[in-house]
């Protein structure tokens, strides 16, 4: 399991690079090391060479995995949420990036207030590639969402995550993720509230999402390998 403590190595001071390249701090963007499907093995020894922060996409395997490994990892669900996993998501997920729908939104804080625990949420949002696209129906729709989010009590909403489309090209990338980094500004002033964290980029695409303001990559492939 050598090539993953060098994966991660190599990433890191990639990711220090870019930052670097655009005036960032590098530690504002940090490394999400995405570990579905993988075995415990895996995970530990990605733990070992320091990293903390992972992310899983099934609630049963973050279930099990949770038992398996150390307490100190900083666990983050990354993937669409059923609505009747959601009681285990509240206790086992420190963030939930997954929050698609008002409806979720709503159970989750329900949950949370019977649970007394306070994850940090991120709304995902469908950033359309050409910005243009992204009307004012569609807006106003998002807006109403962030206002729900920013009213729980029992969630604490850090951000946005968005997944770019699969096979875009560089140009729709970028304009994907400085689309939901525009977004952030504006829901930041429409309520008057801090959103510190963007969840966008993968193995493939992270470069250019740390370039338009990244503070979350969210990578599996180019540590742990290709999946089954
Ligand atoms: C699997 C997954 C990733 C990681 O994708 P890689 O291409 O393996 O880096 C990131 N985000 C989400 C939501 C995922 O489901």
């Amino acid at each position: 399991m050598d090539y993953i403590v060098q994966n991660l190595n190599e990433i890191n001071k990639e990711i220090t690079e870019i930052a670097k390249n655009v005036d960032r701090q590098p530690e504002d963007a940090k490394l999400l090391a995405v570990s579905k499907t993988k075995p415990v093995e895996d995970i530990q020894a990605a733990y070992d060479a320091g990293q903390r922060m992972f992310g899983e996409n099934r609630i049963q395997e973050l279930e099990v995995k949770v038992d398996q490994l150390p307490s100190d990892i900083e666990w983050h669900l990354i993937g669409h949420l059923q609505g009747n996993k959601a009681v285990k998501a509240v206790k086992l997920a420190a963030y939930i990036h997954s929050v698609d729908s008002v409806k979720l939104l709503n159970r989750l804080e329900r949950l949370a207030g019977e649970n007394g625990t306070k994850p940090k949420i991120l709304l995902e949002i469908n950033v359309s590639g050409e910005a243009s696209k992204f009307g004012m129906e569609e807006e106003a729709e998002v807006l109403e969402f962030a206002k729900a989010a920013v009213a729980c009590q029992h969630l604490e909403l850090v951000g946005l995550m968005t997944m770019a489309p699969f096979g875009a090209d560089d140009n729709e990338l970028r304009s994907v993720f400085a689309g939901l980094r525009k977004l952030r500004d504006k829901i930041e002033q429409e309520f008057n509230v801090t959103l510190p964290e963007l969840s966008m980029g993968m193995s493939s695409d992270y470069k250019i999402a740390i370039e338009e303001g990244s503070t979350m990559v969210r990578i599996g492939t180019a540590i742990f390998g290709k999946r089954n």
